[in-house]
C-alpha cells in the first residue's frame, strides 16, 4: 500500500518564521492553509503593510506537486517554511470533500496573482491622488523577454502595480552560487514587495526556501506558469472549461508531450493517496 509521508517526531527543521500554520488542514501529507481567495489576498496584503520578520513563501499544491511531495525531501521542508499553502487544483479540493477535510474552494497561482494586483488597484484608487502607493512586484523566470512583455501588459492593465524588475534566469542558474548571488542583488536593489516566482515546480519552491532569508521582497509567490500566462505566451483554459473543473486537461493538451508521462504518473499514485487519506484514523 503506498503511504502517506510521515514527519519523524521531533525531527529538527527549519521552521516558518511569522506564519500562523495554526488551523491548516492535514491532508495527503502536507498541511493546506483552508482559505478562499479573498482570505489569502487579504493574507498577502497583512503582510505587505505589516512586514514579516522574513520574506513569506506561498506555495499552490496541485495533485503533481502532492505525488512529488511525497518523496522530495527538500520540497517537503520547503513546505515547511511556507507562510501560506493554498490549494490549486479542483482534485486536491474534491479530493479534501471526499475524505472529510473539505477545503473551502481552489485558489490556483494563475488566479491569485491576478487577484492581489485587483486588490492593489482598489486600494490605489481609493488613496489618495499622488500618493504614489502602488504595489512593487519582480517578475523572475521564464523564457527571455516573457516576463518582460508579462510586464507591459500588466502595468496596462493595473494602474496600482508597478513592476520594479524582471529576470529570467539561464537553464541551470539554480546550480550556480554566483548566479544565485546576482539575482539576490537584483532583487535587493528593486525592493519588490511582492516576487513572483515562475520557475515551475519544484526548482521555484526549492529556491524560495533556500534563500528564504535572503530575499528582499516580503511575499514570494511561486506560481509555476503565471508569467506566461499574464504576458499571453501561453493560455489559461476558457471559463466553460475551468466551470467544468477540466483546467488539468485543457493544459494536458496544450503541452502534451511534456505533460502525458507526468499526468499518467500522478493518476496511478494521487488515487492511493486519497484512498490511504480516507482510511486514516481521525486524529
Ligand atoms: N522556467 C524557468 N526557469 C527554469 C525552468 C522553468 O524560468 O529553469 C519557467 C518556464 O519558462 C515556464 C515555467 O517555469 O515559464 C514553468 O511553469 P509550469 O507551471 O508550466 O511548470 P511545471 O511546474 O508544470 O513544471
Amino acid at each position: 500500500m503506498f503511504g502517506l509521508i510521515q514527519f519523524p517526531a521531533g525531527t529538527k527543521t527549519k521552521q516558518n518564521a511569522g506564519a500562523a500554520s495554526v488551523g491548516r488542514t492535514a491532508l495527503f501529507g502536507i498541511e493546506i492553509d483552508p482559505l478562499t481567495m479573498t482570505q489569502a489576498v487579504s493574507r498577502v496584503f497583512d503582510w505587505i503593510v505589516e512586514p514579516p520578520p522574513q520574506c513569506q513563501i506561498v506555495v499552490t499544491p496541485n495533485v503533481d506537486h502532492i505525488v512529488q511531495l511525497q518523496t522530495n525531501a527538500g520540497l517537503q521542508q520547503a513546505y515547511r517554511q511556507a507562510g501560506l499553502v493554498l490549494a490549486d487544483g479542483w482534485p486536491v479540493v474534491s479530493a479534501s470533500r471526499w475524505v472529510g477535510r473539505p477545503l473551502p474552494e481552489r485558489v490556483p497561482g494563475s488566479d491569485l496573482v491576478p487577484e492581489i494586483f485587483r486588490a492593489a488597484e482598489a486600494r490605489y484608487l481609493r488613496s489618495p491622488a499622488g500618493s504614489g502607493a502602488k504595489l512593487r512586484v519582480f517578475l523572475l523566470g521564464a523564457a527571455p523577454g516573457v516576463a518582460d512583455r508579462a510586464a507591459s501588459k500588466i502595468q496596462e492593465a493595473w494602474s496600482g502595480v508597478e513592476i520594479v524588475g524582471t529576470y529570467s534566469p539561464p537553464l541551470g542558474f539554480e546550480k550556480s552560487e554566483s548566479e544565485c548571488d546576482s539575482i539576490l542583488a537584483r532583487i535587493d536593489a528593486a525592493q519588490p514587495e511582492v516576487l513572483v516566482l515562475g520557475l515551475g515546480a519544484p526548482k521555484q519552491e526549492l529556491w524560495a526556501a533556500k534563500h528564504q532569508d535572503r530575499l528582499s521582497a516580503r511575499v514570494a509567490l511561486c506560481v509555476g506558469a503565471t508569467i506566461d500566462f499574464l504576458a499571453g505566451e501561453k493560455k489559461r483554459a476558457p471559463q466553460w472549461v475551468q466551470a467544468l473543473k477540466m483546467e488539468w486537461l485543457h493544459r494536458l493538451l496544450s503541452e502534451p508531450k511534456r505533460l502525458a508521462k507526468r499526468y499518467w504518473h500522478d493518476a496511478c499514485v494521487f488515487p492511493r493517496l486519497v484512498w490511504a487519506e480516507f482510511f486514516r484514523l481521525p486524529t
